[in-house]
């Protein structure tokens, strides 16, 4: 029998013990312990070896003395556990991500000033939908000491916040705060119970502002993962320079992008003038969520001397479809956003809208869609893709699905799932030079065919394609 151990499982060592192995199964939530040496032994499952071969170097792959007699019964508890799969058919392995375009520092810079788009507002409603399940606060050990030490005398003697969660594949396993369902700080009143307290946890500090660093100055922008704050109800950025700096001092990590940027496969510009190319094209937001991504892809392309390989575009719904057809089954949000369909949290969302008094906005989806465009183009996420050109095509699906969204509050519930679909490793796997689009994401000029597709099918007002 050629088994394989199975490729969406999320394993990594526990925070504090190297000797044991986490792992993750998103498709049914469950979490399973194992020693280090079982999980060699697990894993060495590749879908070539046999378990006779796996046996024989048991002891090798578990650097330690293992019985091969007892390695039989334990692969059988790992099917059993459902850990291990017959191997799926090449085609339809996921691709490799090719990882994002910017490295990842600890010391957050003082003296850069921070950067935002003049006419980005944000004001936190309250709502709470990110103090629930499906948001992960990931806590330092510093953190989980103070959460901790305050937990007793707000919840209750012996009441413990924390769970450990996965991080990506291999990765250390993370402390987080356990918020299924719900945050235990979350109040009645839907106010947090440490909040302004030196225990909040940085992640709750500096949510929902994102910070992406070019060397010579922090861009921040809102993410739309946020059920309100990503709507301009408050004041302006601009106008809360003093808070902005206290969340990016409060930041753990910052991504600092590289000093040239990839545009595609075949060609580079330095970061400076593509930054200015991505941002002058968010000055005439409002026209039009198309035209902004569109005049983006223009600046850029006029800046290199570029190689077109003429892929011609996909129909939108075989774009969809070729895309969707390799999703990890277990990428939920990137499956639904692909497949257009409801956020997995939808009622939460509507709820938390209701709640914060945003459910009847009374807007039309492409403003939605517009701010989106903006916000993901001036903020320099669009650098978490390997390639401009395939961070270009992912904000194209995005804003095929906003705007082709019925009514408000549904465009809202779009938005914040395409923000999660555009954080996701998978989707930049799936856009990259091993995904099945390849030959369109290579060129930028390719994309730009591709976008006009999808404007055309999608436009920014009235229903595209079903
Ligand atoms: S979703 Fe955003 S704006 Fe709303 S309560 Fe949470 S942080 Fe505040
Ligand atoms: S600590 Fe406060 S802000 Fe953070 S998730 Fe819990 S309730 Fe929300």
């Amino acid at each position: 029998v050629i088994l394989r151990w199975r490729r969406d499982l999320i394993a990594g060592p526990h925070p504090d013990d190297d000797r044991r192995v986490l792992v993750f199964c998103e498709r049914t939530g469950e979490h399973f312990e194992l020693p280090d040496y079982g999980y060699r032994i697990g894993s060495s499952f590749d879908g070539s070896r046999t378990v006779e071969e796996v046996a024989a170097r048991a002891s090798e792959l578990a650097g330690r003395d293992v019985d091969p007699e007892a390695v039989g019964p334990f692969v059988a508890r790992l099917l059993e556990l459902g850990l291990l799969d017959e191997d799926r058919s090449p085609s339809l392995r996921p691709p490799a991500d090719a990882g994002p375009q910017w490295s990842v520092v600890q010391e957050i810079p003082s003296d850069v000033p921070i950067w935002v788009h003049p006419d980005a507002g944000y004001e936190c409603r309250c709502a709470g939908t990110c103090c629930s399940a499906g948001y992960v606060v990931s806590l330092d050990e510093r953190e989980v000491e103070c959460l901790r030490a305050v937990a007793p005398s707000i919840l209750g003697p012996g009441a413990d916040p924390i769970c450990v969660l996965p991080r990506g594949q291999g990765a250390r396993w993370t402390y987080a705060l356990a918020n299924d369902p719900e945050c235990p700080f979350l109040g009645k009143d839907r106010r947090c119970a440490i909040h302004g307290s030196d225990a909040l946890p940085s992640t709750c500090r500096v949510y929902p502002l994102a910070f992406v660093s070019t060397g010579r100055r922090v861009h921040a922008s809102v993410t739309h993962r946020c059920v309100c704050g990503a709507l301009d109800r408050g004041p302006r950025l601009s106008a809360q320079m003093a808070s902005l700096r206290s969340k990016l001092d409060a930041s753990r990590f910052l991504p600092v992008i590289a000093r040239s940027t990839r545009v595609d496969a075949y060609t580079r510009i330095g970061s400076p003038a593509a930054v200015d190319a991505l941002t002058g094209a968010t000055a005439d937001w409002r026209d039009s969520a198309w035209e902004t991504l569109l005049c983006a892809i223009r600046a850029v392309r006029d800046q290199i001397v570029e190689v077109d390989v003429g892929a011609e575009p996909l129909a939108p719904a075989a774009i969809f479809s070729a895309i969707a057809e390799r999703v990890h089954g277990e990428e939920l949000t990137v499956a639904h956003a692909l497949a257009r369909r409801s956020h997995p949290n939808r009622a939460a969302i509507l709820d938390s809208l209701r709640r914060a008094d945003l459910s009847r906005p009374n807007e039309p989806p492409h403003e939605e869609a517009a701010r989106l465009a903006r916000d993901y183009l001036s903020g320099l996420r669009i650098y978490r893709f390997s390639t401009l050109a395939a961070g270009f095509l992912a904000l194209g699906l995005a804003l095929a699905c906003v705007t082709s969204a019925p009514e408000q509050p549904t465009a809202r519930e779009q938005a914040m799932l395409w923000e999660d679909a555009l954080l996701s490793p998978g989707l930049r796997a799936l856009l990259g030079p091993e995904g099945p689009i390849a030959a369109i994401t290579a060129s930028v000029a390719g994309v730009e065919r591709q976008i006009e597709a999808l404007r055309a099918a999608f436009p920014d007002s009235g229903i595209g394609l079903p």
